[in-house]
Protein backbone atom coordinates (compact mmCIF):
# COMPACT_ATOMS: atom_id res chain seq x y z
CA UNK A 1 0.00 0.00 0.00
CA UNK A 2 1.38 3.28 -1.21
CA UNK A 3 1.11 5.98 1.46
CA UNK A 4 -0.94 8.89 1.64
CA UNK A 5 1.22 11.43 2.83
CA UNK A 6 -0.36 14.87 3.33
CA UNK A 7 1.93 16.12 6.17
CA UNK A 8 3.24 18.97 4.19
CA UNK A 9 3.88 20.18 0.97
CA UNK A 10 7.38 19.60 1.93
CA UNK A 11 7.73 16.01 1.47
CA UNK A 12 7.53 15.62 -2.32
CA UNK A 13 10.16 14.41 -4.65
CA UNK A 14 12.13 15.75 -7.51
CA UNK A 15 10.11 13.82 -10.51
CA UNK A 16 12.35 12.51 -13.23
CA UNK A 17 11.76 15.77 -15.88
CA UNK A 18 13.45 17.89 -12.61
CA UNK A 19 15.98 15.41 -12.08
CA UNK A 20 16.95 15.25 -15.87
CA UNK A 21 16.74 19.40 -15.62
CA UNK A 22 19.12 19.38 -12.62
CA UNK A 23 21.39 16.51 -14.25
CA UNK A 24 21.94 18.77 -17.39
CA UNK A 25 22.29 22.05 -15.60
CA UNK A 26 25.29 24.23 -16.49
CA UNK A 27 27.30 24.84 -13.63
CA UNK A 28 30.07 27.23 -11.93
CA UNK A 29 31.52 28.38 -9.12
CA UNK A 30 28.60 30.30 -7.11
CA UNK A 31 30.92 31.84 -4.20
CA UNK A 32 32.51 33.68 -7.59
CA UNK A 33 29.11 34.41 -8.81
CA UNK A 34 30.07 32.28 -11.96
CA UNK A 35 27.51 29.88 -11.93
CA UNK A 36 25.14 30.91 -14.80
CA UNK A 37 22.14 28.87 -13.76
CA UNK A 38 21.76 30.21 -10.41
CA UNK A 39 22.53 33.64 -11.58
CA UNK A 40 19.59 33.13 -14.33
CA UNK A 41 17.51 32.05 -11.83
CA UNK A 42 18.58 34.97 -9.47
CA UNK A 43 17.71 37.13 -12.31
CA UNK A 44 13.98 35.77 -13.04
CA UNK A 45 12.87 35.93 -9.82
CA UNK A 46 13.94 39.19 -9.04
CA UNK A 47 11.85 39.69 -12.30
CA UNK A 48 8.76 37.74 -11.41
CA UNK A 49 8.60 39.86 -8.49
CA UNK A 50 9.77 43.57 -9.37
CA UNK A 51 12.83 43.45 -7.85
CA UNK A 52 15.93 44.65 -8.83
CA UNK A 53 18.07 41.30 -7.67
CA UNK A 54 17.56 38.14 -6.18
CA UNK A 55 20.03 35.80 -3.69
CA UNK A 56 19.88 31.72 -3.97
CA UNK A 57 20.07 30.48 -0.54
CA UNK A 58 19.64 27.46 0.83
CA UNK A 59 16.85 27.55 2.80
CA UNK A 60 13.24 29.71 3.61
CA UNK A 61 14.45 30.61 7.19
CA UNK A 62 17.84 31.95 5.52
CA UNK A 63 15.89 33.82 3.30
CA UNK A 64 13.98 34.80 5.83
CA UNK A 65 16.55 35.82 8.70
CA UNK A 66 18.84 37.51 5.65
CA UNK A 67 16.27 39.33 4.39
CA UNK A 68 15.21 40.93 8.09
CA UNK A 69 18.51 41.29 9.18
CA UNK A 70 19.02 44.01 5.63
CA UNK A 71 15.80 45.85 7.19
CA UNK A 72 16.44 45.80 11.57
CA UNK A 73 19.54 46.58 12.97
CA UNK A 74 20.92 44.46 16.37
CA UNK A 75 18.70 46.32 19.00
CA UNK A 76 15.63 47.05 16.90
CA UNK A 77 12.79 44.98 16.37
CA UNK A 78 10.77 43.49 14.08
CA UNK A 79 6.66 43.15 14.19
CA UNK A 80 4.91 39.99 13.60
CA UNK A 81 1.52 38.14 14.04
CA UNK A 82 2.57 35.86 16.87
CA UNK A 83 1.56 32.79 14.38
CA UNK A 84 3.94 34.08 12.16
CA UNK A 85 6.99 31.46 10.70
CA UNK A 86 9.72 34.05 12.04
CA UNK A 87 9.20 33.87 15.40
CA UNK A 88 7.39 30.16 15.28
CA UNK A 89 9.49 28.17 13.08
CA UNK A 90 13.08 29.87 12.82
CA UNK A 91 14.55 28.78 16.16
CA UNK A 92 14.61 32.78 17.53
CA UNK A 93 17.71 33.11 14.62
CA UNK A 94 17.02 36.65 14.70
CA UNK A 95 17.90 36.95 18.35
CA UNK A 96 20.51 34.24 18.71
CA UNK A 97 22.03 35.25 15.32
CA UNK A 98 21.64 38.83 14.79
CA UNK A 99 20.38 40.35 18.43
CA UNK A 100 17.26 41.49 16.62
CA UNK A 101 14.78 41.56 19.25
CA UNK A 102 10.97 40.48 18.01
CA UNK A 103 7.56 41.63 19.21
CA UNK A 104 4.26 40.28 18.17
CA UNK A 105 0.66 41.21 17.61
CA UNK A 106 -1.86 38.66 18.11
CA UNK A 107 -4.00 38.68 14.94
CA UNK A 108 -7.38 37.07 14.08
CA UNK A 109 -6.67 33.68 12.77
CA UNK A 110 -3.19 34.80 10.90
CA UNK A 111 -4.94 37.74 9.03
CA UNK A 112 -3.11 40.78 8.31
CA UNK A 113 -4.75 43.86 10.00
CA UNK A 114 -2.42 46.66 8.56
CA UNK A 115 -4.14 49.05 11.03
CA UNK A 116 -3.37 46.38 14.16
CA UNK A 117 -0.02 46.38 13.59
CA UNK A 118 0.80 50.15 12.91
CA UNK A 119 -0.41 50.48 15.90
CA UNK A 120 1.88 48.60 17.57
CA UNK A 121 4.94 50.48 15.69
CA UNK A 122 7.56 52.33 18.06
CA UNK A 123 9.74 55.36 17.01
CA UNK A 124 12.94 55.43 15.92
CA UNK A 125 13.75 58.61 17.82
CA UNK A 126 13.05 57.79 21.56
CA UNK A 127 15.46 56.99 23.87
CA UNK A 128 13.05 55.13 26.12
CA UNK A 129 11.69 53.26 23.24
CA UNK A 130 13.15 49.72 21.80
CA UNK A 131 12.64 51.17 17.71
CA UNK A 132 10.67 49.34 15.74
CA UNK A 133 12.43 48.73 12.13
CA UNK A 134 10.22 46.28 10.29
CA UNK A 135 7.29 44.69 10.22
CA UNK A 136 7.18 40.79 8.63
CA UNK A 137 4.12 39.63 6.61
CA UNK A 138 3.22 35.92 5.60
CA UNK A 139 1.52 35.03 2.50
CA UNK A 140 0.15 32.22 2.51
CA UNK A 141 0.28 32.30 5.93
CA UNK A 142 1.18 28.63 7.35
CA UNK A 143 -0.21 28.57 10.61
CA UNK A 144 -2.94 30.30 9.69
CA UNK A 145 -4.01 27.36 7.65
CA UNK A 146 -3.01 28.75 4.09
CA UNK A 147 -5.08 32.24 4.14
CA UNK A 148 -4.30 34.31 1.42
CA UNK A 149 -3.45 37.63 2.58
CA UNK A 150 -5.83 40.43 1.78
CA UNK A 151 -4.36 43.16 -0.93
CA UNK A 152 -5.85 45.78 0.60
CA UNK A 153 -4.28 45.65 4.33
CA UNK A 154 -0.92 44.64 2.86
CA UNK A 155 -1.73 47.62 0.28
CA UNK A 156 -2.42 49.57 3.46
CA UNK A 157 0.59 48.64 5.26
CA UNK A 158 3.09 49.72 2.30
CA UNK A 159 1.43 53.14 2.07
CA UNK A 160 2.05 53.22 5.15
CA UNK A 161 5.22 52.27 5.93
CA UNK A 162 6.81 54.76 3.22
CA UNK A 163 6.38 57.71 5.58
CA UNK A 164 6.94 56.09 8.39
CA UNK A 165 10.64 54.97 7.78
CA UNK A 166 9.19 51.06 8.83
CA UNK A 167 10.46 48.55 6.39
CA UNK A 168 8.34 45.38 5.50
CA UNK A 169 9.69 42.42 4.63
CA UNK A 170 7.47 39.42 2.82
CA UNK A 171 8.18 35.58 4.32
CA UNK A 172 6.79 34.29 0.92
CA UNK A 173 7.54 30.86 0.91
CA UNK A 174 4.18 30.22 -0.40
CA UNK A 175 2.98 33.31 -2.54
CA UNK A 176 2.82 31.03 -5.52
CA UNK A 177 -0.41 30.12 -3.72
CA UNK A 178 -1.54 32.97 -2.69
CA UNK A 179 -1.00 34.32 -5.90
CA UNK A 180 -3.07 31.15 -7.85
CA UNK A 181 -5.73 31.65 -5.77
CA UNK A 182 -6.64 35.24 -5.57
CA UNK A 183 -5.41 36.11 -9.18
CA UNK A 184 -2.78 38.76 -7.95
CA UNK A 185 0.50 38.95 -9.78
CA UNK A 186 3.06 37.80 -7.96
CA UNK A 187 5.08 41.42 -9.03
CA UNK A 188 2.13 43.43 -7.46
CA UNK A 189 2.79 40.96 -4.07
CA UNK A 190 6.54 41.81 -4.58
CA UNK A 191 6.57 45.66 -4.72
CA UNK A 192 4.54 46.06 -1.39
CA UNK A 193 7.12 44.62 0.19
CA UNK A 194 11.31 45.63 0.33
CA UNK A 195 12.59 42.18 1.05
CA UNK A 196 10.98 39.17 0.47
CA UNK A 197 12.18 35.36 0.75
CA UNK A 198 9.97 32.98 -1.98
CA UNK A 199 10.80 28.78 -1.74
CA UNK A 200 10.84 26.41 -4.21
CA UNK A 201 10.64 23.46 -1.74
CA UNK A 202 7.13 23.58 -0.74
CA UNK A 203 4.09 23.55 -3.17
CA UNK A 204 7.06 24.12 -6.07
CA UNK A 205 8.78 20.54 -5.11
CA UNK A 206 12.23 21.05 -5.68
CA UNK A 207 14.64 19.73 -3.11
CA UNK A 208 15.89 22.80 -1.50
CA UNK A 209 16.38 26.48 -2.46
CA UNK A 210 15.12 29.83 -2.02
CA UNK A 211 15.10 33.25 -3.46
CA UNK A 212 15.34 36.50 -1.79
CA UNK A 213 14.95 39.53 -3.52
CA UNK A 214 15.34 42.88 -2.51
CA UNK A 215 17.31 46.25 -4.45
CA UNK A 216 20.30 45.18 -6.05
CA UNK A 217 22.43 47.50 -2.87
CA UNK A 218 20.59 44.95 -0.81
CA UNK A 219 20.99 42.23 -2.10
CA UNK A 220 24.77 42.83 -1.96
CA UNK A 221 24.89 42.87 1.23
CA UNK A 222 22.94 39.77 1.57
CA UNK A 223 25.42 38.06 -0.52
CA UNK A 224 27.95 38.90 2.32
CA UNK A 225 25.51 38.03 5.37
CA UNK A 226 25.19 34.41 3.45
CA UNK A 227 28.76 33.84 3.17
CA UNK A 228 28.41 34.66 6.95
CA UNK A 229 26.22 32.29 7.86
CA UNK A 230 27.89 29.53 6.03
CA UNK A 231 25.48 29.47 2.92
CA UNK A 232 28.03 30.15 0.18
CA UNK A 233 27.78 27.38 -2.34
CA UNK A 234 29.32 26.67 -4.93
CA UNK A 235 27.98 24.20 -8.11
CA UNK A 236 24.79 25.00 -7.17
CA UNK A 237 23.15 25.20 -10.87
CA UNK A 238 21.99 22.00 -10.28
CA UNK A 239 19.41 22.94 -7.47
CA UNK A 240 18.79 26.30 -9.30
CA UNK A 241 17.54 24.13 -12.46
CA UNK A 242 15.75 22.41 -10.51
CA UNK A 243 14.02 25.75 -9.26
CA UNK A 244 13.57 26.90 -13.25
CA UNK A 245 11.87 23.60 -13.77
CA UNK A 246 9.29 24.14 -11.09
CA UNK A 247 8.57 27.52 -12.54
CA UNK A 248 8.25 25.82 -15.99
CA UNK A 249 6.21 23.08 -14.85
CA UNK A 250 5.17 23.19 -11.25
CA UNK A 251 3.90 26.68 -10.74
CA UNK A 252 1.21 26.37 -13.64
CA UNK A 253 -0.26 22.91 -11.88
CA UNK A 254 -0.70 24.57 -8.50
CA UNK A 255 -4.52 25.54 -8.71
CA UNK A 256 -4.81 21.54 -8.91
CA UNK A 257 -3.57 21.41 -5.30
CA UNK A 258 -6.11 24.06 -4.03
CA UNK A 259 -8.72 21.58 -5.97
CA UNK A 260 -7.68 18.75 -4.32
CA UNK A 261 -7.81 20.66 -0.63
CA UNK A 262 -11.23 21.74 -1.74
CA UNK A 263 -12.64 18.26 -2.22
CA UNK A 264 -10.47 16.72 0.94
CA UNK A 265 -12.95 20.51 2.93
CA UNK A 266 -16.20 18.88 1.44
CA UNK A 267 -15.96 15.56 2.29
CA UNK A 268 -14.37 15.96 5.78
CA UNK A 269 -17.31 18.93 6.77
CA UNK A 270 -14.68 21.72 6.85
CA UNK A 271 -16.06 24.82 5.52
CA UNK A 272 -14.88 24.95 2.21
CA UNK A 273 -14.51 28.55 2.23
CA UNK A 274 -12.18 28.72 5.44
CA UNK A 275 -9.98 26.27 2.85
CA UNK A 276 -8.29 29.63 0.56
CA UNK A 277 -4.68 27.60 -1.02
CA UNK A 278 -3.55 23.90 -0.13
CA UNK A 279 -4.46 23.39 3.29
CA UNK A 280 -7.18 21.93 5.18
CA UNK A 281 -7.64 22.25 8.90
CA UNK A 282 -9.59 19.77 11.16
CA UNK A 283 -9.97 21.68 14.19
CA UNK A 284 -11.43 20.13 17.71
CA UNK A 285 -10.86 16.19 16.81
CA UNK A 286 -9.01 14.10 19.01
CA UNK A 287 -5.40 14.77 16.53
CA UNK A 288 -3.34 12.02 18.13
CA UNK A 289 -6.17 9.14 18.13
CA UNK A 290 -7.29 10.42 14.45
CA UNK A 291 -3.30 10.49 13.55
CA UNK A 292 -2.65 7.64 14.50
CA UNK A 293 -5.42 5.41 12.89
CA UNK A 294 -5.17 6.67 9.64
CA UNK A 295 -1.78 6.48 9.23
CA UNK A 296 -2.14 2.69 9.96
CA UNK A 297 -4.20 2.75 6.88
CA UNK A 298 -1.24 4.50 4.91
CA UNK A 299 -2.62 8.52 5.35
CA UNK A 300 -0.04 10.56 7.12
CA UNK A 301 -1.83 13.74 8.32
CA UNK A 302 0.28 16.58 10.29
CA UNK A 303 -0.65 17.02 14.32
CA UNK A 304 -0.82 21.10 14.93
CA UNK A 305 -1.96 20.59 18.23
CA UNK A 306 -3.89 18.11 20.29
CA UNK A 307 -6.71 18.95 18.75
CA UNK A 308 -5.53 20.12 15.91
CA UNK A 309 -4.73 18.17 12.30
CA UNK A 310 -3.53 19.49 9.04
CA UNK A 311 -3.62 18.05 5.62
CA UNK A 312 -1.67 19.27 2.82
CA UNK A 313 -2.16 19.13 -0.33
CA UNK A 314 1.09 18.75 -3.14
CA UNK A 315 2.25 17.36 -6.82
CA UNK A 316 3.27 14.12 -4.80
CA UNK A 317 -1.03 13.19 -3.86
CA UNK A 318 -3.09 12.63 -6.98
CA UNK A 319 -7.05 12.41 -7.31
CA UNK A 320 -6.74 8.68 -6.39
CA UNK A 321 -4.80 9.64 -3.19
CA UNK A 322 -6.76 12.28 -1.75
CA UNK A 323 -10.12 9.91 -2.36
CA UNK A 324 -8.38 7.36 -0.49
CA UNK A 325 -7.29 9.61 2.37
CA UNK A 326 -10.72 11.57 2.51
CA UNK A 327 -12.45 7.88 2.30
CA UNK A 328 -9.95 6.99 5.34
CA UNK A 329 -10.46 9.93 7.30
CA UNK A 330 -14.31 10.82 7.13
CA UNK A 331 -14.85 7.05 8.19
CA UNK A 332 -12.36 7.92 11.19
CA UNK A 333 -13.90 11.70 11.85
CA UNK A 334 -17.55 9.90 11.98
CA UNK A 335 -16.80 7.50 15.00
C1 LIG B 1 8.55 26.47 5.19
C2 LIG B 1 8.40 27.91 5.52
C3 LIG B 1 9.52 28.74 5.57
C4 LIG B 1 10.92 28.27 5.31
O1 LIG B 1 11.27 27.14 5.96
P1 LIG B 1 12.60 26.32 5.60
O2 LIG B 1 12.30 25.00 6.19
O3 LIG B 1 13.72 27.03 6.25
O4 LIG B 1 12.76 26.29 4.12
C5 LIG B 1 9.31 30.06 5.84
N1 LIG B 1 8.07 30.54 6.04
C6 LIG B 1 6.98 29.78 5.98
C7 LIG B 1 5.64 30.40 6.18
C8 LIG B 1 7.10 28.43 5.72
O5 LIG B 1 6.01 27.67 5.68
Amino acid sequence: MSLVDLRSDTVTRPTPGMRRAMAEAEVGDDVYAEDPTVTALEERVAALFGHEAGLFVPSGTMGNQIGMRLVCEPGQEVLSDADAHVVTYEMGAAAAIFGISTRTVVSSGGRLDAQQLIDQVRPKDNWHLTATAAIAVENTHNRGGGLVQPLGELQELWDWSRDADVAVHLDGARIWNASVASGVELATYGRLADTASVCFSKGLGTPVGSVLVASAERVATARLWRKRLGGGMRQVGVLAAACRYALDHHLPRLGEDHEHAQLLAKRLGVDPSSVETNMVVLDDVPAPVIAEAAKAQGVLVSQVSPRRIRLVTHLDVGRAGIDRAADVLSELLAR
